[in-house]
């Protein structure tokens, strides 16, 4: 058999360059898809050789769905991935190393620490006075938060959970939020219920007059205001919330402030973007994604805490695991929901060592002038701008959307199916419509592709 790497490193070296050459998105009829997925799957009872089984795989992967890798991709923050990261996410596969216990990885352990130790500083904690974690996503993050919340605000729902609690504990969101904090409430045990829905203003920013009055109704009720979360980048719209003020709100109310930068997080690494973020330092603890726009692999969330003792509280158990070998650090099962688990710092690690902070600060200036740019080609041609956003995440309507004559998501669906951009259409809540959203996420995006989507959408437009 061929060595399966120089398979893979072959598949690699041509992955970029065919993707561009093919459509950005392709949809397949899902009956069509699992004929092909059976012809592969027949391998189960009768093995087939591995060449032969990873170009089928190649084939497809590239023929079907959206691919973030192609540079007129402007969907949703899943960005084309640094090749120097994937590569670090074929390494922590292969070396595999167990990163529940220090002392069984503890050199993999102390990658993670130094790579969140840098990023600690950047939003402005001490990291000596800090703790920091990698997660599986923003919504393991966002659940994290909560939980140490909980830990900090309520020490006797350690012992008797939510059955512990005297007052119901409420979380406070911007309707521009994450929908992950739904499905967080409901795995908290607390419900839906516990989840305030804050309005926003007309640039999607949470109403900071709406949270006070919502908080103060709430203690009058006898319920605990025990999150205000802060989103810094939302997700259809680049919205960042008035962090400051709603750190003083929080405090004001002794809840705890959470700022969810999943993906607006990394506008901490560029001079000119970072002040947008003012305020995030004073925040309790942040979720910020390495697999958005840090444009590492999947399975990359990160969540960031000024409380170690609160984080402690709610992660740590006794169990005998200790190996006895060398000096112990801090094993990361006692400070995070995960146990055994991959190596997830490392691509990241692989990305900032190689780049240095400089050359992800330059990348991302770079998308947010093509961002700039997008809107200017999109003013000219016609389209009115509806978001405003230092980020490079561009929502926009058209006369003919505003008229009912089309609507937003037929446009983009259009656009999609002629092969030449992808995008996506979004809600956004003040006013509340339907509007389009083109986001740039691709390191290899240029302003031809803008050019490009535009294009698309005339054409899209007049047919
Ligand atoms: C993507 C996103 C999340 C969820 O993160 P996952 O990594 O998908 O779990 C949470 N909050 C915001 C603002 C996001 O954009």
């Amino acid at each position: 058999m061929d060595d399966p790497w120089s398979l893979v490193a072959a598949e690699a070296g041509c992955f970029a360059a065919e993707v561009a050459r093919g459509p950005v998105s392709r949809g397949i009829e899902t009956a069509a898809l699992r004929a092909r997925v059976e012809l592969l799957a027949a391998g189960f009872v009768e093995p087939r050789p591995l060449p032969e089984v990873l170009a089928e795989l190649g084939a497809m992967m590239r023929a079907a769905g959206v691919q973030a890798e192609h540079p007129r991709h402007f969907g949703f923050f899943n960005p084309a991935v640094l090749p120097e990261a994937a590569l670090g996410a074929a390494l922590a596969g292969i070396y595999n190393p167990q990163l529940a216990i220090h002392d069984y990885a503890p050199f993999a352990a102390e990658i993670e620490g130094a790579t969140l130790r840098l990023l600690m500083e950047r939003i402005g904690y001490d990291p000596d006075q800090a703790t920091a974690c990698f997660t599986t996503g923003g919504a393991e993050a966002n659940l994290s938060a909560v939980l140490a919340a909980l830990a900090r605000a309520c020490p006797r729902w350690l012992e008797e959970g939510l059955r512990g609690l005297d007052r119901p504990p409420m979380i406070y969101l911007s309707q521009a939020g994450h929908d992950s904090f739904a499905k967080l409430v409901r795995i908290a045990g607390l419900g839906r219920s516990a989840l305030r829905t804050i309005a926003v203003d007309r640039d999607q920013r949470l109403r900071l007059d709406r949270l006070a009055e919502r908080m103060r109704r709430d203690r009058e009720l006898g319920r605990l205001p025990l999150v205000v979360v802060g989103t810094a980048g939302s997700t259809a719209a680049g919205a960042i919330d008035p962090l400051t003020e709603l750190s003083d709100l929080a405090r004001e109310f002794g809840a705890w402030f959470h700022v969810d930068a999943a993906w607006g997080g990394t506008a901490l690494l560029s001079e000119r973007l970072a002040p947008a973020l003012d305020g995030i330092a004073a925040a309790d603890s942040v979720t910020w994604d390495a697999h958005k726009w840090l444009a590492v692999p999947m399975g990359a969330g990160m969540f960031f805490c000024r409380h170690p003792d609160a984080v402690a509280r709610a992660f740590s158990v006794r169990a005998g695991l200790a190996t006895g070998l060398g000096d112990r650090g801090v094993d990361p099962f006692l400070t995070t929901m995960q146990w055994s688990r991959r190596f997830a710092g490392l691509p990241l690690f692989l990305a900032l060592t190689t780049r240095g902070l400089a050359g992800y600060g330059a990348m991302i200036d770079r998308q947010a002038d093509l961002g700039e740019r997008l809107r200017e080609l999109l003013r000219a041609a016609g389209f009115e701008l509806v978001n405003a956003t230092p980020l490079p995440t561009v929502c926009f309507s058209h006369p003919a959307i505003e008229s009912g004559a089309i609507k937003a998501g037929a446009l983009a669906r259009a656009v999609a199916d002629s092969g030449a951009a992808f995008i996506t259409a979004v809600r956004l809540h003040e006013p509340e419509r339907e509007v389009l959203r083109a986001c740039i996420t691709g390191r290899s995006t240029a302003e031809e592709d803008l050019r490009i989507l535009v294009e698309a959408l005339g054409r899209a437009l007049m047919n």
